[in-house]
């Protein structure tokens, strides 16, 4: 019997970065994967993927629609869908592969097979078992499904079949407004497929902020999306290759079906925990069925730890990945720590939606004087140079203090300018703070500064 310091049973960015932080730290580390590829859902099926299709698909976009503006002329590209998605599988293999290297560089042994846990300091592989002085559950999640509809990943997908569809279809219903399904149907919408998303709720990206939410749909549709918000749907069902989705509208129980070529099914994701036996060994779960853990990421029972999407919170790659790099600290001895008030959030659209902090919202329900500052990217001179005027900077800082609370960005490259707002935020500035600081002109970040400028005595360009 192998002997372990941790085992991590799952290679996703929790258990892989995890993984790689316990290694850094001195401890003999295992991974169990069960895939064939290390990774997880994010390289595998997830975050990666979904990211060199809607490369792919923006720059289509771009030729289509920007290049003669700037004198570049010629045939439109053509779509050539399977080397498309060759593209995109050489791009996860790069990624996948990448983690294995860094498995060996830190000699982490790779415990091929689907892991469960017969008895606390003891993981079993196949046959196997093998022990551990400390395990880290990090198995992460599945497609949650929807009642009345049957996933066959050819007509009805989740996301995992929507990234390897066999051709683009003419037309696709997507069920949920979230970020994956409004990335997805982003996609599908510029490779010219006619996009429908079906939303319960009355707004698309619940929980974001409100502003920003409805800019958002305002520009989606116009690059084609149609939306039916407000309604439930009740089921889908196949004939002859074709879907029929029906749906009843909340405001009056009217009914009404759309026809596709393809649904995809994007109403969320929950946590997948099947085969590890945790009720065997008495390991409490949440009400959603996460794994219940205390501040430190321990279960209830001593040694045995979990991260990511198996857990509360956030479903993102990097949150699972700081808890994983904070939960080696912990094993270590260490103080592992993450600011769960400060975990950026990115749509990765055209114009990307990045969001961070408290929301007006939640502000407004607290009773908290705050003030915003709000700058539109159609007075930033690099934005316009590169027909990406649309959306704006909103800063949202305490009304006394002038502590910033939160920022939502909708525009170009708002997932990369999150992150100067994040720094200030993990170090308590204040839009005067991020307003004093010289930004280089002309780049995107000038609109940060703006919008912390209208915080104080307003911004310059607007
Ligand atoms: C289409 C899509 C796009 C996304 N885009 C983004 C994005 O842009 N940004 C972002 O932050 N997040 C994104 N996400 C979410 C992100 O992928 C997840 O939050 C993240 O992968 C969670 O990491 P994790 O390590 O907790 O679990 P996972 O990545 O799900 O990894 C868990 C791993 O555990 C393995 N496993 C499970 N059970 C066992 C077992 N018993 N034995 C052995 N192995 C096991 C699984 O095979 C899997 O490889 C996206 C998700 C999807 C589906």
């Amino acid at each position: 019997m192998a002997e372990f310091d941790v085992i991590i049973i799952g290679a996703g960015p929790g258990g892989y970065v995890s993984a790689i932080r316990c290694a850094q730290l001195g401890l003999k580390t295992a991974v169990v994967e069960g895939r064939e590829t290390l990774g997880g859902t994010c390289l595998n099926v997830g975050c990666i993927p979904s990211k060199a299709l809607l490369h792919a698909s923006h720059a289509l976009h771009d030729a289509e629609t920007n290049f003669e503006k700037m004198g570049l002329m010629g045939a439109k590209p053509k779509v050539d869908w399977a080397k498309m998605l060759a593209y995109k599988d050489e791009v996860i293999g790069q990624n996948t592969k990448g983690i294995e290297f860094l498995f060996k560089k830190n000699k982490i042994t790779w415990l091929k097979g689907w892991g469960s846990i017969p008895e606390p300091g003891k993981v079993k592989v196949g046959d196997e078992v093998h022990a551990a002085k400390n395990i880290v559950i990090a198995t992460g999640s599945e497609p949650l499904h929807l009642p009345g509809v049957t996933v066959d990943e050819k007509v009805i997908v989740t996301s995992t079949g929507a990234l390897e569809l066999p051709k683009i279809p003419k037309s696709m219903v997507v069920i949920g407004a979230g970020v994956i399904g409004l990335e997805l149907g982003s996609v599908y919408a510029r490779l010219g497929s006619e996009v429908t998303v079906v939303e319960y709720l009355d707004t698309i990206t619940p929980g974001m902020d409100g502003e920003v939410a409805k800019t958002f749909q305002r520009l989606l549709k116009r690059q084609g999306l149609d939306f039916v918000l407000g309604a439930a749907v009740q089921s889908a069902e196949v004939k002859k290759g074709k879907a029929t989705v029906s749906y009843k509208l909340r405001k009056d129980d009217s009914a009404a079906t759309l026809e596709a070529d393809c649904v995809l099914v994007a109403t969320g994701r929950g946590p997948y925990t099947d085969g590890l036996g945790l009720a065997e060994i008495g390991v409490e779960m949440e009400k959603r069925g996460q794994i219940k853990t205390d501040s430190h990421w321990q279960t209830n029972i001593k040694g045995i730890y979990a991260i990511g999407d198996a857990i509360t919170g956030p479903m993102l790659a990097h949150k699972a990945e700081d808890e994983g790099m904070a939960v080696a600290e912990v094993i270590a001895g260490k103080h592992g720590h993450v600011n769960y008030d400060v975990i950026p959030g990115v749509i990765y659209t055209t114009p990307e939606v990045a969001t961070v902090g408290r929301t007006e919202e939640s502000l407004k329900e607290e009773g908290r004087a705050y003030k915003v500052g709000k700058f539109a990217f159609m007075g930033n001179g690099r934005a316009k140079a590169v027909f990406q005027g649309d959306g704006f900077v909103k800063i949202l800082a305490d009304k006394e203090t002038d502590r910033v609370l939160g920022a939502h960005i909708i525009g170009p490259s708002a997932g990369e300018l999150i992150h100067e707002i994040c720094v200030g935020m993990e170090f308590g500035a204040s839009a005067e703070d991020i307003a004093l600081t010289c930004h280089a002109h002309p780049t995107f970040s000038e609109a940060v500064r703006e919008a912390a400028l209208a915080c104080g005595d307003g911004p310059i360009h607007s």
